[in-house]
């Protein structure tokens, strides 16, 4: 329509400067006129109606053949072109396409518009004068789309367009109270969003719904928590290290005996851990640093391997070490007190116990005469002593009242039971005492029993 009404008025204006010629051209002609064409003129002038219909007449005609001679003209002088539209209204003529489209391009971009459905190029022809540069036409363009547009600050949300505002402004002053309120609250940890979030510029339609207002961006990302918060913070802690247990085999010991050589302590760890929340929740933990603030104790359990050889006697067992004795006691293997100085005073014996230790069988370490068998009151309690000749002499105390199998001059053999085991006498807690004796004097007992 544009292009229709450009050539119009063109044409009119031609028109205009047509009839002003024809005016002059008379005048001319009545003042320098010959003479002899001036009766005919008189005849002419004679008449003020005549002379008014012919001019018009002649008027008429020459406005038709100018206009019909400017039109094939000027529909000459149109070149080839680019129309660029919008909506199908013409928004300006390029020269090549390629300029065309590089308005068209720029246009969009300034505008942040990726939906360019209304814009087309099309080839046409256009008078020269109609022709624009590339930056031109991306201005007109630029306007012509802007019509009716508002520019906006978009909020992206992970990727996606939650919203867009008008005041982006307003944007980042709701967001900025969020944070702030969220670091009041956790004066000890960095605050940010959990959510990746970005504000850019772009055009709308002026009626696009997907425009809220402050209030309704302020709801949702105060109440509705469209956008959620979170906080890091470095947490500090002193964790247990757990101790392990180390086993050792020992030959001291039978097979299937233990004990304890050492126990364990844990140790303390000092943590540092990056922990990320959503409000009390915690989302996300990595550890920083730790260090050893103490180090832990091994538990030390010692496990027996000695195999002793076994002689069955009476419906019991007894076994045989690899000393010159037979173990004095029937099923328990622990030695809780070994032959020596200790915090009670000397020990002149080795102490033997275990599980449920109370009412075990006493049995004589070598076959020999008994020699003691009775109370002692020495702190002995209820015990027996054998000589076995060559000056060896054994020992056995704190046997349960009325528990003793033998008397004074009995002659026992090895592996036979003496009494069993208790408590009497000064003790703390059901065990065997064993002594050995070599010449009246009492020795570690530990190489006879093969220990
Ligand atoms: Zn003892």
């Amino acid at each position: 329509m544009g292009v229709f009404f450009r050539t119009l008025r063109v044409y009119l204006t031609n028109l205009g400067l047509f009839v002003a010629g024809i005016f002059s051209a008379v005048f001319a002609v009545l003042f320098y006129l010959p003479k002899k064409a001036i009766p005919y003129l008189k005849k002419t002038f004679s008449s003020a109606r005549l002379f008014l219909k012919r001019a018009a007449v002649l008027v008429l005609i020459a406005a038709l053949v100018t206009g019909s001679l400017w039109l094939a003209l000027s529909t000459g002088e149109q070149k080839k072109a680019v129309e660029l539209k919008l909506n199908g209204n013409t928004v300006g003529w390029a020269e090549t396409k390629a300029e065309a489209e590089q308005a068209r391009t720029a246009a969009l971009s300034a505008l942040g518009i990726t939906n360019a459905d209304g814009v087309e190029i099309a080839e046409g022809r256009t008078p020269a004068c109609n022709l624009k540069s590339a930056a031109t036409l991306s201005q007109l363009l630029q306007r012509a789309l802007s019509n009716g547009r508002v520019t906006v600050c978009e909020v992206v949300v992970d990727g996606i367009v939650l919203c867009a505002l008008e005041d982006e402004s307003v944007v980042r002053s709701v967001l900025n109270d969020k944070l702030n309120r969220a670091a009041a609250a956790y004066p000890d940890s960095t605050v940010s969003f959990s959510e990746t979030v970005a504000l850019r510029s772009a055009s709308y339609e002026a009626d696009d719904e997907r425009i809220w207002t402050p209030e309704k961006f302020k709801l949702a990302v105060g109440t509705l928590d469209a956008i959620t918060v979170q906080h890091v913070a470095c947490e500090k802690t002193v964790s247990p290290l757990a101790y392990d247990t180390v086993e050792l085999q020992t030959n001291t010991l039978f097979i299937g005996d233990s004990r304890v050589r050492r126990e364990g302590r844990d140790g303390q760890e000092y943590v540092v851990d990056l922990v990320t929340y959503v409000g009390q929740n915690k989302v996300l933990s990595k550890q920083l640093m730790s260090v050893t603030v103490l180090q832990p104790v091994s538990r030390v359990v010692e496990r027996g391997m000695r195999a002793g050889s076994l002689t069955t006697s009476q419906g019991y067992t007894v076994t045989q070490t690899t000393g010159v004795f037979a173990w004095p006691v029937v099923g328990l293997y622990t030695v809780t007190s070994l032959f020596g100085p200790r915090s009670l005073g000397y020990h002149h014996g080795l102490d033997i116990s275990g599980a449920n230790a109370a009412g075990s069988l006493v049995v004589a370490a070598a076959g020999g005469t008994v020699v003691e068998a009775g109370w002692s009151t020495g702190g002995l309690g209820n015990y027996v002593q054998i000589d076995h000749g060559n000056g060896i002499e054994t020992l056995y105390a704190h046997m349960q009242n009325n528990s003793l199998m033998v008397s004074v001059g009995d002659v026992v053999t090895k592996g036979q039971a003496l009494g069993r085991v208790g408590n009497t006498g000064y003790s703390f807690g059901a065990h065997l005492h064993f002594g050995v004796l070599i010449n009246g004097t009492v020795v570690d007992p530990a190489p006879y029993l093969g220990l």
